[in-house]
């Protein structure tokens, strides 16, 4: 198959196929062609197009940039991944939980009061001590925009009555 850019004498172009250059002549002779446009006859091939606009069906659309989901962190988003995990970072993180467990040796679990609790040992209305349990990031923000000196802890922590 080949492919003649062709105009009418009204000059609208389009594109006629033919098995061979003589099947074009003779469909030309036999008046077969006419423009799909106006239908006129007087049809021949076209000056060479410019290459620009040409065949603009056919371009490749540029796509708009794919709506990627923004890789800032959503509201509770962690960080995670299915890649394989080394035996360096696996020790270097049982290194770390097991400091985190040291370091809340002499803390009490509070569980979910822990807001209440270290809001009322900020404002002095009980003794300080250390404590650690669930907060919610509401709470958390809360705490911290009142000053309340809260961290959050890089490994969960099984709470004592889930604990045997
Ligand atoms: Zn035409």
């Amino acid at each position: 198959m080949i492919v003649f850019d062709l105009s009418c004498d009204s000059g609208h172009r389009f594109e006629g196929w033919f098995s061979s250059s003589e099947d074009y002549s003779r469909q030309l002779a036999e008046g077969l062609l006419c423009c799909p446009t106006c239908g006129s006859g007087a049809v021949d091939k076209a000056p060479m197009a410019p290459s620009v606009g040409k065949k603009g069906n056919q371009q490749t659309a540029a796509k708009p940039a794919a709506q990627t989901p923004e890789h800032g962190q959503g509201e509770g988003a962690r960080p995670v991944s299915n890649a394989p995990m080394s035996p360096e970072v696996k020790q270097a993180l049982e290194k770390l939980a097991d400091a985190q467990k040291k370091a809340l040796k002499d803390s009490k679990w509070v569980g979910k009061s822990f807001a209440e609790e270290s809001r009322a040992m900020h404002y002095g209305e009980r003794d300080h001590q250390a404590i650690h349990g669930e907060a919610s990031p509401e709470e958390a923000k809360e705490l911290i925009d009142e000053g309340v000196p809260v961290a959050p802890l890089p490994f969960p922590v099984a709470p004592p009555e889930d604990l045997n």
